[in-house]
Order: structure tokens, then C-alpha cells, then sequence
């Protein structure tokens, strides 16, 4: 990262014309949360909470999981967390959760899914949360989701909950947009939820029905294949519509080919691995909202993610 990047990480993500694309990072424990702080990001826009999981040989407790997200709620002081609903299942396997063997896990009982046939884990998560003191209502963020019925059954937990155990703090509900199905009912999904945050690595997936853990298919799954793009749109036009944040925390969010034509796309907060921080903001500086709605538009109307990514050096090569 160029020294002058480094010096301006620590300003808001903003585009050359002035308009606020917050940058924060995706986290996947305590410890990235100061280096992430640190390096800039504005927030962590997914915590994939996961590693509470995965460090251990038996689900955590609801202590465990609170002291956890208490320490990386301090460490991110007044800034932003979303904390995504644990995603185990397909590439993320849990063992001792003992999932039913299936021929294709992708497909299968994971994420939002598993939560809803395991109340118990997902309770003791809810609990957690509602336990953690923050200076800011903490946003929760729900994996996998095909539509409100799931929105709805988690609000019912969580309204219980409170009532069952005399806590009063209040939680934001979202959603991950990374199913078609969300992608394409967004507009209804809108009203049922406070923010859509598009998760590109299962977007894509699911939308070319290739396989992320599929070397043979690694460079074909591509977010900037125009079919993933029209998703985007949807979301980003729906989130609008609905007066609810949109982000993205995929792995696109990080790519510099990607980050202006999803800006262009209406994406106002990208959510990426710290590291990126300092770049990603540094590309922001160098695009005007104009600029990108009309790569955008070109890009929509591509064939293919090659020929997308041809549009998007071509631009870049004439805008500087
Ligand atoms: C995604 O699917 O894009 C995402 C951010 O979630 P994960 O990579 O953890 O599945
Ligand atoms: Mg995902």
C-alpha cells in the first residue's frame, strides 16, 4: 500500500465527488478486531462467528460467546458490529454438531437452516447478544436466508427471549443476501429487515451453480458475471426503495475491479479482510458516483464476467 494510502486510511471511505462508501472489516475473532481498528476500518460489517465454534470440541456457552463478543465490541469502541449468526454446514463444518451426511451440503441444512432445526444453538447465540453492553444497538445479521418466514421466526425467539430473561437491549435484525431467492424478493425482504448485507462468494455461487470449494471451477465463479450483477442491482434498487442500508461483504467488496461497478450499482458500505482497508478506500478516492453508475450500466449489459472485467480496465485505464 502506497504510503499516501496508509496516511488516509484512517479518514471515512469516500468517492472523489464526496460521497460516504463507508469501508469496514470483516472479522473472525478477537484479535483482528484492534488490527482492523487500526487499519482503518470503519466498523466490522461481519463477524463470522464461526470461531467460537470452531475452537472448540463442544458449542460454547452463553458466557463464553458473550465474554467473546464483549471484548471485540470494546475493541471496536464506538464503531459499528454486525454479528452474523453462526454459518456452519458446507464449507464450514462443525463436527461435533453431527449434521446428517448429504449428497450436496451446499444445498442442504446450513446456516439460517441449521439454526431453526437446533433452537437451543440459536438461542444461546440471541442470549449472548442480548447480554453484550454496547454503545449501539448490535446489529444481527442472519446467513442463507430465502425469505421473511426465517426473518420472522428469529424476531419471535428474540422477543421471547428478552421477555423470558428481563433484558431490555435492543437488536437490529438484517439478513445476508447471498441466495437467489433473496436477491430476486428483496423488495419484500426490505420491509421485514433493518439492512441487506450481499454476501458475493455465495451469491455467486449459488447464482452460476458452481461450487466455491470446486478448483476446477475457481476461476469461472466470478461475482462480476453479469447474472450476479442483476442480483446486486435488485438488492441495492430494493434497499434504496426501502430506506435500508445495503452493503456488500463478499469477497467483491475487496476486489478493485469490482468495487467501482458495485458503487455504481448503488453499494454505499463494503465490508472487507483488514488488510484491504487502506486500498479499497484509496480506490474510492479516485471514482466519482457519475463515473461509476455508467460503468455499472455497461457492465450489466455484458455476456460475460470477462467481458465485464475488460469494461472495467478500459475505464480504469481512461479515467486514471
Ligand atoms: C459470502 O457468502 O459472500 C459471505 C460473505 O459469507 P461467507 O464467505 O462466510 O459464506
Ligand atoms: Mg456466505
Amino acid at each position: 500500500v502506497a504510503r499516501d494510502a496508509l496516511a488516509q486510511a484512517h479518514l471515512p471511505g469516500m468517492t472523489a465527488d464526496g460521497v460516504a462508501v463507508a469501508v469496514q472489516a470483516n472479522l473472525a475473532g478477537v484479535g483482528e478486531a484492534a488490527a482492523a481498528v487500526e487499519a482503518g476500518a470503519e466498523g466490522c460489517g461481519l463477524l463470522r462467528t464461526e470461531f467460537l465454534f470452531m475452537s472448540r470440541g463442544t458449542a460454547p456457552s452463553v458466557e463464553q460467546q458473550r465474554h467473546e463478543l464483549q471484548a471485540i465490541v470494546d475493541a471496536l469502541g464506538d464503531r459499528p458490529l454486525v454479528v452474523r449468526t453462526l454459518d456452519a454446514g458446507a464449507d464450514k463444518p462443525i463436527d461435533y454438531l453431527d449434521q446428517a451426511a448429504e449428497d450436496n451440503p451446499a444445498l442442504g441444512e446450513r446456516g439460517i437452516r441449521l439454526q431453526l432445526a437446533r433452537p437451543a444453538l440459536l438461542d444461546a447465540q440471541l442470549e449472548a447478544l442480548l447480554r453484550v453492553e454496547s454503545p449501539q444497538p448490535l446489529r444481527v445479521m442472519l446467513p442463507m436466508v430465502t425469505g421473511a418466514d426465517e426473518v420472522a421466526a428469529v424476531r419471535e425467539r428474540v422477543v421471547a427471549l428478552r421477555e423470558r430473561l428481563g433484558l431490555a437491549a435492543e437488536l437490529r435484525l438484517g439478513i445476508m443476501v447471498e441466495t437467489p431467492a433473496a436477491a430476486v424478493t428483496a423488495q419484500r425482504l426490505a420491509r421485514h429487515v433493518d439492512f441487506f448485507s450481499i454476501g458475493t462468494n455465495d451469491l455467486a455461487q449459488y447464482t452460476l451453480c458452481m461450487d466455491r470449494l470446486s478448483p476446477g471451477l475457481a476461476k469461472q465463479l466470478d461475482a462480476l458475471h453479469p447474472a450476479v450483477l442483476a442480483m446486486v442491482a435488485m438488492t441495492a434498487q430494493a434497499g434504496r426503495d426501502a430506506g435500508i442500508e445495503v452493503s456488500v461483504c463478499g469477497a467483491a467488496a475487496a476486489d478493485l475491479q469490482a468495487v467501482p461497478v458495485l458503487v455504481g450499482l448503488g453499494v454505499r458500505k463494503l465490508s472487507v479482510p483488514q488488510a484491504r482497508v487502506a486500498r479499497v478506500k484509496a480506490a474510492l478516492r479516485g471514482v466519482s458516483i457519475p463515473d461509476c453508475e455508467q460503468l455499472a450500466t455497461a457492465a450489466l449489459a455484458c455476456e460475460s464476467a470477462a467481458a465485464v472485467r475488460g469494461q472495467v480496465r478500459a475505464w480504469q485505464a481512461s479515467t486514471g
